[in-house]
Order: structure tokens, then C-alpha cells, then sequence
């Protein structure tokens, strides 16, 4: 971790686009809040295939309205090159200037894959046609991507995205604060020198957190995955086991230099608001 040690911590908070006016509603009330800790950037995900091309536009817009710096995901399984060249012209000439680029996952029912492979080919793409306008981020696996061949080969592909121009990463979340480290380390020894920010999931619906870990490839420890079983319908209960053990990852982490935290807020503040005073952050 010495040479993350070098990057000022950095806090981010990541948003979906709502699907209704409700939620849109909810979505401001949850984003006044969280501004009070005056995060770098929120980020806005983008739905798979482009499903949610339109919202994402909509909501990044809207943050950069209140006066705050949005990061629009962009995901580029299935389009092609002038699908996103134009999402990305559009991003431009609003003033966007920071970028989260995926691969993304295809869609099932959708058989062509289009003209972007990996999310390697993606950030080349756009330094090839927007030089330096967008900061670029991309995705990390400290747990290793599901569909990897091995940890070695998704290190070496992983480090494809920075030597394409990625500036900084996201880590996938996790719980096992060890598997961050040592992927830190193994990033630094391939030559990786940018900032690695983990990416930091809420407990709080225990079926919910299962599904997303499965579909994810991220674990979730025995010891915890007993516990919240445990607990059944005691919703009481899992969130606030669930804030002892996400504090005190955020406290190792922090501790031992990690370049800042982004935090997959799933739209609410609650969970995110209660950390931050535990972590007493300034
Ligand atoms: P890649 O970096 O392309 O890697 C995908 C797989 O391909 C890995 O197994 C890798 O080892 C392998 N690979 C890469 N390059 C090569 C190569 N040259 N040859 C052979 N194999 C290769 N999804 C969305 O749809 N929308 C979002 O908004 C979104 N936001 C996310 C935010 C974060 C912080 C994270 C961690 C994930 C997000 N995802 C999102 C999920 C992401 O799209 C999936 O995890 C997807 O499966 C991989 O995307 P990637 O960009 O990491 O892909």
C-alpha cells in the first residue's frame, strides 16, 4: 500500500437513474444530503446495452446543475463505435469531463456483441477521439472478475485499461479487506501506479446483497454470510451488524493508505451518513 499512500484521500458516491418521477424526487432528496460531505464526483451507472442511455444523460446533467461534478458510466458491450462516439460528443458539449468506463455485460437475448470487446478497447477509443477531455476510470477486481481465466491473465488485462489512458480505478466491492491489499500489491508490482479506490457496498438487505455477490463474482465471508442468515426478518438487526462490519473495513482501509472510498449508495444516504460519523471524517 506504500505507493497509494501518496494519493489524498478522495470520497465519490455512485447513483442509478431513477425510472419514475417518485424516484427522481427521491433521488434529489437523497443527493442534498450527501453532498454535505462534499464528494469528489457522483457517478451515474449505465444500464446494459444502453438501456438506461436517456436517464443517465438526464440525472448527470441534473448533479452538474447543482453545481456538482457528475462522472456518467459508459458501458460499451453491444454498440458500436458511432453509438458511442455520439453518447460521448453529448457528454462533451455539456461540459462532462470524467468518464467511468466498462465493458459492460450483454444483455441476455442479445447476440451480437458489437464493435468493443473488452473495456481496454473502450478507453482507447476515447483518448484516440477525445485526446484528454474526460478523466477516465475504470473497474477493478480485487476478488477477480468472474469470468477471468485465472488471476494472472485479468491482472495482465487490467493493467491492458491503464496502458490504453485510464487515469484512475474503482475496485468492485468486497468485504475481505486483505484480497484489496494484495491485489494493491500485485497491481504495483505489474507497474500499476495510479490511484486503486475501493468500491464500498452497504449491508442492508441480506437476499438482495446475495444476488448482486452471485452475479458479481464478489464474496461475502462465511462468518458474515452466517450472521445475517441468522438474523432472518430482523431487518434492525442486519443493518446495524452491517454497519460494524462495513465501518471497520472503511477504518482498515483508510488506515492503511487506501486513496479514498467510493460508495455504492443505492440511491439513499442513510447507510452512507451514518458511516461517515463513524469515520469521523473531516
Ligand atoms: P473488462 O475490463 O473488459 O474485463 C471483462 C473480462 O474480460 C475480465 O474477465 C477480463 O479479464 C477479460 N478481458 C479483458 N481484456 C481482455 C483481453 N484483451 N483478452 C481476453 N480477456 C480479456 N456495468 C454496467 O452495465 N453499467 C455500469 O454502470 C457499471 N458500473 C460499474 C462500476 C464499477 C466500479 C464496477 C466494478 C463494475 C460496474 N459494472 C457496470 C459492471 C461491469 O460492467 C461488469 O463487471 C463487466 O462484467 C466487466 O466490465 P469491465 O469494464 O471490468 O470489463
Amino acid at each position: 500500500m506504500e505507493s497509494q499512500k501518496q494519493f489524498t484521500p478522495t470520497f465519490s458516491f455512485e447513483l442509478f437513474p431513477p425510472q419514475t418521477p417518485e424516484g427522481v424526487e427521491k433521488l434529489r432528496a437523497t443527493r442534498k444530503q450527501l453532498a454535505q460531505f462534499n464528494p469528489k464526483f457522483f457517478s451515474v451507472t449505465f444500464g446494459a446495452g444502453g438501456s438506461t442511455r436517456d436517464r443517465t444523460l438526464e440525472t448527470v446533467l441534473e448533479i452538474q446543475a447543482e453545481g456538482h461534478v457528475a462522472a456518467p458510466h459508459l458501458s460499451c458491450i453491444g454498440s458500436t463505435q458511432q453509438n458511442i462516439r455520439a453518447v460521448l460528443e453529448k457528454y462533451r458539449l455539456s461540459g462532462i469531463q470524467h468518464i467511468v468506463a466498462l465493458r459492460g455485460d450483454l444483455p441476455s437475448g442479445m447476440a451480437q456483441a458489437g464493435e468493443f470487446r473488452y473495456a481496454s478497447e473502450l478507453v482507447a477509443f476515447i483518448r484516440k477521439e477525445f485526446g484528454s477531455t474526460f478523466h477516465i476510470d475504470v473497474a477493478a477486481y480485487p476478488e477477480y472478475h468472474p469470468q477471468a481465466r485465472s488471476a494472472q491473465e485479468d491482472i495482465k488485462n487490467f493493467k491492458r485499461k491503464i496502458e490504453a489512458g485510464a487515469d484512475s480505478v474503482i475496485t468492485q466491492y468486497f468485504y475481505n479487506a486483505d484480497a484489496y491489499f494484495h491485489f494493491v500489491k500485485t497491481c504495483e508490482a505489474a507497474g500499476i501506479k495510479i490511484p486503486i479506490v475501493p468500491g464500498i457496498m452497504p449491508i442492508n438487505k441480506f437476499l438482495q446483497l446475495v444476488r448482486f455477490s452471485d452475479s458479481c463474482g464478489a464474496e461475502i465471508p462465511r462468518w458474515i454470510r452466517k450472521k445475517l442468515e441468522g438474523y432472518g426478518d430482523d431487518s434492525a438487526s442486519i443493518h446495524a451488524f452491517g454497519l460494524d462490519v462495513v465501518t471497520d473495513l472503511c477504518e482498515r482501509l483508510l488506515k492503511a493508505g487506501a486513496p479514498g472510498l467510493h460508495f455504492y449508495t443505492l440511491n439513499s444516504a442513510k447507510f452512507v451518513a451514518t458511516i461517515w460519523q463513524r469515520l469521523n471524517i473531516k
